[in-house]
């Protein structure tokens, strides 16, 4: 029972961290303990690239695809500015849309497993959670981890990360939300980013609207500033 209280109280606070980390692209600053109390936790998690820091490179990263409606567009975008991405690719999306996977590796990117039917891992044991993981891996083949909707218990990600390196991010456009504008979404990444960022985009048709404003705009921003972009290979 204590326990079962004590795991429930850790999860709000966990669930309360998470919208903190996110809210900080919409300008509400949470405190700094917050980020520390995550990677206290979260120790194998990637939040950005600190050996890139001085470096003028920049990781664009898209969640949930490939998609029939979005995956071209994005791979056509990528291109004008000869721009190479992290695709967070989920199994069951693989198997449905293996052309437009197969045109994300023909481009050049790298694919990434992002499980594979996007598991909210709250409500699932570490054993179920990692056969997911590895239905995806079975398609995908690769060392990198996202987990979806950033929820991951610490059992979970303990076992994910003894055979994959688990990648979160620094810097989130939230071209999901319905509440966030074309316009915010640019400014969640243009104000955010510095060397060695993570950047998080979805290939998805609910992202759509913001994100085919906003990844023409960031890119071109990057490009003036003299940032590349480049894949994320572990
Ligand atoms: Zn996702």
């Amino acid at each position: 029972m204590y326990k079962d209280n004590k795991n429930f109280l850790f999860k709000k606070y966990y669930y309360l961290c998470v919208e903190f980390l996110n809210k900080r692209t919409m300008n509400i600053h949470p405190p700094k303990f917050v980020k520390r109390f995550i990677k206290h936790l979260y120790p194998t998690m990637i939040w950005s690239f600190n050996s890139e820091a001085n470096s003028k490179k920049v990781f664009l990263t898209f969640d949930d695809g490939p998609t029939e409606e979005i995956t071209y567009w994005i791979l056509d975008t990528l291109d004008k500015y000869n721009a190479k991405a992290t695709f967070f690719c989920l199994g069951k999306n693989v198997e449905q849309y293996n052309v437009q996977y197969n045109e994300i590796i023909r481009r050049g990117h790298v694919v990434a497993n992002h499980t594979y039917s996007h598991l909210k891992g709250w409500g699932f044991d570490a054993g179920s959670y990692m056969q997911d993981v590895d239905m995806a891996n079975d398609l995908i083949g690769s060392n990198i981890f996202r987990p979806p909707y950033a929820r991951i218990t610490v059992a979970q990600a303990r076992r994910v990360s003894e055979r994959y390196n688990i990648i979160m991010w620094d810097t989130l456009s939230a071209d999901y939300s319905n509440v966030v504008t074309p316009r915010q979404c640019v400014k969640n990444v243009v104000d955010n980013y510095k060397g060695g960022s993570i950047v998080v985009f979805h290939d998805s048709i609910k992202a759509s609207r913001n994100m085919k404003y906003a990844l023409p705009r960031v890119l071109e921003d990057f490009k003036k500033k003299g940032y590349s972009c480049e894949s994320i290979i572990l």
